[in-house]
């Protein structure tokens, strides 16, 4: 018989397993605050949990190890990438970035992504498979265990698309929270989305209290649909729609993604018609000059028209920050050290 994930298990769930094996329900909390919390990675740590149920959960199940493969660390701002090897030698990235408000990790939902945004580099490899709740959590596991540093904030915009693997996602951020484990609030989360709208639903039904971000990068369908294969499915009223529902459920203001692209999306026209559209919301923008990826030819909007960009919108009401470059020395865009690696290591997948 395989044995079993145990970092797979919510608290509840882990409290219902514990019952299972006939032993008392208490013991959940403190095996889910040695895995989760203390972070280790061998049964045998578990001092206050008898040899005898230690044994039991050794036969039955093992501790999630996720390796890190390589880390890359900037030297401009202390940005750490990792590429971190699954069971399966699947490769996944994450990325580690120092903000005032504290340490801040992103994360991965999937192992390549099958949403095909054209600035994108996840997407150049492909799909392969969805994370598990485990393995999303994992990534801030291995990340505190290499660098022995607290991380207190999480963004879900890592390789893949989170909406396309809901129920993982949603399970890893009921782990992430919960007290007895790293005990990160909802508040310090922030999920990306390229706007699954029907997904945008039912995340507001569950009102989770996490930051919700759209990449949205056009203004207009026309010009979405010319980088974002999304836009074919949902035009940006809809999503818009979604929006308002999102925020009206949950109280939240919505965070607006922005990639600016030289010459595609960096007008003065472009600005105004992003000012319009978010008007009647409460949101906020954050411009991100384009990462340039080697495969495409989008090249990154100058430093004075994404300045002019912002002073435009903030000038009409819309709260615009534009995102601090991090790791730019170091492939820091998602999916570029994976493809990379996977290019280089015909076993990584
Ligand atoms: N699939 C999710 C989350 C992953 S991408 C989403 O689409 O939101 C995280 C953010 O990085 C998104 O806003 C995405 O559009 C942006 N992004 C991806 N490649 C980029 C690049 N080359 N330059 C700038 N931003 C990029």
């Amino acid at each position: 018989m395989d044995k079993i994930n145990i970092n797979e298990f919510t608290l509840e769930e882990l409290e219902n397993y514990i019952l299972d094996l006939g032993e008392k329900k208490f013991h959940a909390k403190q095996i889910f605050k040695w895995i989760h919390k203390y972070k280790i990675l061998n049964f045998d740590e578990m001092t206050d949990i008898s040899k005898s149920l230690r044994d039991k959960l050794k036969e039955k199940t093992y501790i999630l190890n996720m390796e890190v493969i390589e880390c890359q660390k900037s030297k401009k701002d202390g940005t750490m990438k990792f590429l971190i090897k699954l069971d399966d030698n699947c490769a996944i990235e994450s990325v580690f970035m120092r903000y005032n408000h504290g340490n801040t990790l992103c994360v991965s939902t999937q192992v390549g992504c099958k949403m095909g945004c054209k600035f994108c580099a996840s997407t150049k490899e492909g799909f392969r498979r969805n994370l598990q709740a485990s393995e999303i959590e994992g990534q801030i596991l291995t990340v505190e265990r290499y660098t022995n540093e607290k991380i207190s904030n999480v963004v879900y915009m890592g390789i893949g698309e989170p909406l396309d693997n809901f129920d993982n996602t949603l399970k890893s951020i009921e782990i992430i929270n919960d007290p007895q484990g790293l005990n990160i609030g909802a508040r310090h989360i922030s999920l990306s989305t390229c706007g699954i709208v029907p997904k945008i639903y039912e995340l507001a039904d569950k009102n989770i209290q996490c930051t919700l971000s759209i990449s949205l990068h056009a203004t207009t369908d026309e010009k979405r649909r010319d980088i974002m294969p999304i836009a074919n499915k949902y035009s940006i009223n809809e999503l818009i729609d979604a929006c308002k529902d999102y925020i009206k459920k949950t109280g939240r203001r919505i965070s607006f993604e922005y990639a600016l692209i030289k010459g595609k999306n960096d007008s003065y026209e472009d600005a105004l018609a992003l000012a319009k559209l978010l008007r009647s919301m409460i949101a906020h923008v954050n411009l991100i000059p384009v990462n340039e990826i080697k495969e495409k030819d989008y090249k990154k909007a100058n430093e004075q028209s994404i300045k002019n960009f912002m002073n435009t919108l903030n000038s009409m009401g819309i709260v615009t920050t534009v995102r601090r470059e991090l790791g730019s020395d170091i492939d820091a865009a998602c999916g570029q050290l994976r493809k990379k690696y996977i290019e280089n290591n015909k076993k990584l997948q």
